[in-house]
């Protein structure tokens, strides 16, 4: 892992920088290359207009470790909300949620019930829920959560990360109960025991597990197979294997970050792939806004120019 790269991840966890550093009008200005603006508004905004240019949506709104019962129900009340507000709109535009976010460090009983909460208006709105994938200390809980979750609610999926040992088995057995997979390559600081530290490793596993997720036995259990990837040369090799293979475009998707691989999301989207953009918005995007920097650090030149207008 390059210094830099630590260097952000390690910024990203400082306290006080995730409290105060949004206040920073330069840090401020550089952010809105990731995200259309704080409000609910802004996202929906944005989810209209890549909507018009043949390219689905996801959202999230930013947060993390939520310490504080009621902030953590009022998150889930303004899922519960604004996912009734997205199907009066008729968008396709899926929300894709942080448990943490929803009081996970506080009772994991809590956590729970808003999940539930969050699944029920899913369903009742015809869209699918995606649960993100935090540091690798809440992966065996967020995928217990999601399993049981599974067991009331078809339409879920989780986010897998290539960087983890562990991966390959986790996706076995979540595919194997059809629950939807989004791959990433994982954006946390991870220790060499558990996580791969070469990135050359990591993209290799990443297309094995991709190729997985392509396989008869994860389709046939319905898992929905989504790649959450800018890297063009893993995406140009999963389509290579899954044409290889006689899959259909519609039969698996890619889904990249607002702002990142703008032409590259609008030339899949021409080619006929299925594409999705996830779009975040809210006020604490500290940590969030870090993790981008750190999977690119030339992003950190974004912030720099922004100190000077
Ligand atoms: C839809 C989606 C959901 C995600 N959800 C999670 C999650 O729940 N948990 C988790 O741990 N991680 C999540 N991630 C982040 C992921 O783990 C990676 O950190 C991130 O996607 C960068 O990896 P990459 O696959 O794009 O490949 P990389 O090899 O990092 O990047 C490939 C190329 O993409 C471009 N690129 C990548 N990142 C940036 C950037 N920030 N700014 C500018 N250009 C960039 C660059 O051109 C780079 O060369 C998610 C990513 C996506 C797209």
């Amino acid at each position: 892992m390059s210094l830099a790269r630590t260097a952000l991840l390690k910024i990203s966890d400082n306290q006080w920088l995730r409290e105060n550093g949004t206040r920073l009008p330069f840090v401020r200005r550089a952010v809105s290359t990731f995200m259309p603006g704080e409000s609910f508004d802004d996202m929906l905004v944005a989810a209209k207009a890549t909507a018009a240019e043949g390219i689905g949506s996801v959202f999230t709104r930013l947060g993390e470790n939520v310490k504080d019962l009621a902030e953590a129900e009022a998150v889930a009340r303004h899922y519960v909300e604004v996912i009734d507000r997205i199907k009066a709109q008729g968008l396709q535009c899926e929300p894709s949620i942080k448990l943490t976010q929803l009081g996970l460090d506080i009772n994991r009983d809590l956590a729970y019930g808003h999940l539930r909460a969050l699944a029920a208006s899913a369903q009742a709105a015809g869209s699918y829920l995606w649960v993100d994938m935090e540091q690798s200390s809440y992966v065996d809980v967020t995928l217990d959560l999601t399993r049981r979750l599974k067991q009331e609610f078809p339409a879920v999926g989780v986010c897998l990360q290539a960087y983890l040992f562990r991966t390959r088995q986790d996706l076995e057995d979540v595919t194997s109960r059809g629950i939807g997979v989004r791959l990433v390559k994982g954006a946390y600081n991870e220790p060499p025991n558990i996580a791969f530290p070469k990135k050359s490793d990591v993209d290799a596993n990443y297309l094995a597990l991709a190729q997985l997720m392509l396989s008869a036995g994860p389709r046939a259990a319905g898992a929905r197979a989504v790649f959450g990837t800018h890297d063009l040369d893993l995406i140009t090799a999963i389509r290579n294997h899954a044409n290889s293979v006689g899959l259909k475009a519609a039969d698996y998707e890619f889904h990249m970050l607002y702002g990142i691989q703008k032409a590259a999301q609008l030339r899949l989207a021409r080619e006929g792939a299925a594409v999705r953009v996830l779009i975040a918005y809210g006020e604490y995007w500290f940590p969030w806004y870090m993790r981008r920097l750190a999977e690119r650090p030339a992003n950190v030149w974004f912030v720099v120019k922004s100190l000077f207008g």
